[in-house]
């Protein structure tokens, strides 16, 4: 059996793999999105850190903090994610959720924009996603954001996707893998959404 200690330093290493996985594939760009992942069993959340791009991750830059953001471990003396508020809210909230992806994505971003549900045109994102409303917009940091990620996880009860308006995504999972991919998914299902609005507009001109 692992021990709470060696459960962490998995965790270390995972959310810096998901972290990378996430620039490589075009989820987030320069210094932007933050992930978090729950300590099974515990009120603790690994979180990355602000000002480093996710592609530089590295396990021991992640910061242990309690449900009321209290930093318990800091390797590296980095800041945490200036987000961490709303992805405490998340799993204070959802007991159900082991782990929080917040990223850029451009085409989902794109349709965030509209400050619309995501139109989900393939039958996988219908039965994967169900639904991905849209978060209202408020600065990044902000109190104000955070109500609103409050907002929507109460009204959206099941909903492990959103967009963020003017702002990027949010994705929730049971671990960090599904987080990635549920993100993954939302951006290429806003990508078919893109496409499908250019060939109807192209045939219709
Ligand atoms: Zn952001």
């Amino acid at each position: 059996m692992s021990t709470k200690n060696e459960v962490i330093k998995k965790l270390r290493e995972d959310i810096a793999e998901y972290s990378k996985r996430s620039y490589m594939r075009h989820l987030v760009s320069g210094t932007g999105g933050n992930i978090s992942v729950k300590v099974p069993d515990s009120a603790l959340v690994l979180i990355t850190p602000t000002g480093i791009s996710l592609a530089e991750i590295e396990p021991d830059m992640n910061l242990l903090v309690d449900f009321e953001g209290n930093i318990l471990e800091n390797p590296l003396g980095f800041n945490p994610s200036k987000e961490t508020s709303f992805h405490l809210v998340v799993y204070r909230i959802r007991p159900d959720v082991g782990a929080v992806a917040h990223l850029h994505p451009p085409y989902a971003t794109a349709f965030s924009n509209k400050g619309e549900t995501l139109p989900l045109l393939t039958i996988n994102s219908r039965i994967a996603l169900k639904d991905v409303p849209c978060i209202e917009c408020a600065l990044p940091g902000s109190r104000e954001l955070c109500d609103f990620v409050k907002e929507g996880i109460m009204k959206f009860k099941s909903v492990n996707a959103f967009l963020m308006k003017e702002h990027g995504i949010l994705t929730l999972g049971p671990d960090l893998k599904s987080a990635f991919y549920t993100a993954d998914l939302v951006e290429d299902t806003a990508k078919i959404a893109l496409f499908t609005e250019i060939l109807e507009v192209s045939k219709k001109g």
